[in-house]
């Protein structure tokens, strides 16, 4: 992770694969293709996991809701990978147990039969299978459920992860391997020969490449366009907009499954340490697809929905620390609604050979990836057994970087409540490429979300530590400073 070394090879080097794209897709095709021995770049026009693969539910699961909409294939393959990413990487994945309550005694052998299978596609695991249980338990679980006609529920298990996290040990992994990875390199257009692609323009150089692969997610319709100006629109993007709430205003001892009584969707509520999350939304988004964020009108839903179902906490705007909004890269359908759009992952190839691959989830990543460089290669994937930074240490530091923690010094804790220490900051630098201030406080590690004041304090002090490593002067330091506090009103904006 080498970024000046890599930029220059870049320059210089003809690769047999050039990926697009640093979200979780982009990454797990780069370590995909490295593990099988092809040369392979990549490149991404922001910081690694930047896009959507920054602003998910951050669940590794199997989707139990697309049981109700019969999507079995999404499911089953979720809910093995679920299974095996636990495996590679079990200090990351964390188990959560997840309570499902009904207010309605129809639907009880309906979601029993759909948890039966939900756990059957799992593999039964041991300890994790779903139980039933009464309104009273229900309640010790999440004191604040509306208790009038609630007819007790399920307890179910999924897990989570960090998005982020995840994305950078799948390109720490990848990078590890021999991947040549660059984050701030955006590719404008293709070089041809002969009608077929011979590799990518950036803003500053060229790059070499046998096959590009297009991982751009829900831009992946304006890289497209940069190859072939008439190719149509794919993607119907669909907007997820997140809250973050001390977990103490909603008084839980496990993740909550809502159903919405006005549109049926669900909302899960996730702890997070003393957060939880609360999400998720899912509407056509036609703005720009750098800016999505969440409006008044997405935070009302959310806020409506969590107090119909728990009346006692009497949520408001002034209790969300902050919100994030990600889009869905969903394929245009006809469908009325994108929850009901397909969650398919999808592959497309041009005439001049970019292949192109959209939809899917963090959770499926692996699959994704796997797909895409049989298209490439005849060698067989490895990364079933490529373990990500496997450890069975379980302190903090280690849970978020695995076998990795062993180079995190300065474990002085960077703000009370949080994970977060201040060696992270010297590893974002040194060995995960981090570039700006945004790059350390949003992603490396999460306090623009879950620090009490959306890591302003700790902007200057960070800062400061980061300029002696990237060479800032005062200027710098500035507007590094004054660029986060826009990216916090325009990305992570409060309730
Ligand atoms: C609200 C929400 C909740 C979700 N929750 C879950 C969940 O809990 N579990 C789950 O499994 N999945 C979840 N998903 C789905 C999952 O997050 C996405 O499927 C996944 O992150 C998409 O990753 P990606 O790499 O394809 O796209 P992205 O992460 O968007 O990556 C694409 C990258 O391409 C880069 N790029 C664009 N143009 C260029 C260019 N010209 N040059 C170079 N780089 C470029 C972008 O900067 C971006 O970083 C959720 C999605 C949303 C929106």
């Amino acid at each position: 992770m080498d970024r000046a070394a890599n930029l220059e090879r870049l320059r210089r080097e003809t690769f047999d694969l050039l990926v697009i794209g640093g979200g979780i897709t982009g990454c797990g095709i780069a370590l995909d293709a490295v593990s099988r021995g092809l040369k392979t770049a990549l490149v991404e026009r922001g910081d690694f996991a930047c896009g959507t693969s920054s602003k998910s539910s951050k669940l590794i699961h199997g989707g139990l809701r697309y049981l109700k909409q019969l999507q079995f294939k999404v499911t089953l393959e979720a809910s093995r990978e679920k299974a095996r990413l636990k495996r590679l990487a079990p200090h990351l994945i964390e188990d959560v147990p997840f309570l499902l309550p009904l207010w309605s005694r129809a639907a009880r052998p309906l979601v029993g039969s759909g948890l039966w299978i939900y756990d059957a596609a799992a593999g039964f695991p041991r300890g994790l299978v779903h139980r039933h249980v009464r309104a009273r338990a229900a309640l010790e679980m999440a004191p604040a459920l509306r208790a009038e006609g609630l007819r007790g529920g399920y307890v179910y298990y999924d897990a989570k992860a960090d998005d982020c996290r995840l994305v950078l040990h799948v390109a720490r992994r990848a990078a590890d391997l021999g991947a040549v990875l660059a984050n701030y390199v955006e590719v404008v257009g293709f070089l041809k020969q002969g009608g077929r692609i011979s590799g990518v323009r950036t803003r500053d150089f060229d790059i070499a490449a046998a096959q590009v692969v297009n991982a751009t997610g829900v831009w992946c319709d304006e890289v497209c366009a940069r190859d072939d100006a008439a190719a149509g629109a794919r993607i119907r993007p669909s907007k997820g907009v997140h809250l973050v709430v001390p977990l103490r205003r909603l008084r839980l001892t496990s993740a909550v499954m809502l159903p919405s009584p006005v549109d049926g969707r669900v909302v899960f509520l996730i702890p997070w340490g003393d957060r939880a999350l609360v999400g998720t939304t899912d509407t056509d988004y036609s703005g720009r697809l750098d800016r999505p964020r969440a409006e008044a009108e997405d935070v009302a839903y959310l806020l409506d929905l969590v107090n119909s179902r728990l009346p006692g906490v009497r949520l408001t705007r002034q209790d969300v620390l902050s919100t994030y909004a990600g889009l869905r890269p969903l394929l245009r359908d006809d469908s009325a609604s994108p929850s009901r759009a397909p969650r398919e992952h999808h592959l497309f190839t041009s005439p001049s050979g970019l292949l192109t691959i959209t939809g899917g989830k963090l959770t499926t990543y692996r699959l994704m990836a796997r797909e895409v460089v049989d298209r490439i290669t005849r060698r067989k994937s490895r990364t079933h057994q490529i373990e990500l930074f496997a450890t069975d240490a379980r302190d903090p530091v280690s849970r978020r970087y695995g076998s990795e923690a062993c180079r995190i010094g300065d474990r002085t804790p960077l703000v009370d409540g949080l994970p977060y220490v201040w060696g992270e900051v010297d590893h974002a630098i040194e060995r995960e490429m981090a570039l700006t201030l945004s790059d350390v406080l949003a992603r490396r590690t999460r306090l623009a979300l879950f620090a009490e004041d959306r890591g302003r304090s700790l902007a200057e002090p960070v800062a400061r530590r980061m300029s002696a490593r990237l060479g800032w002067d005062r200027e710098e330091i500035r507007r590094q400073i004054d660029t986060y506090e826009r990216d916090l009103d325009e990305n992570f904006p409060r309730g």
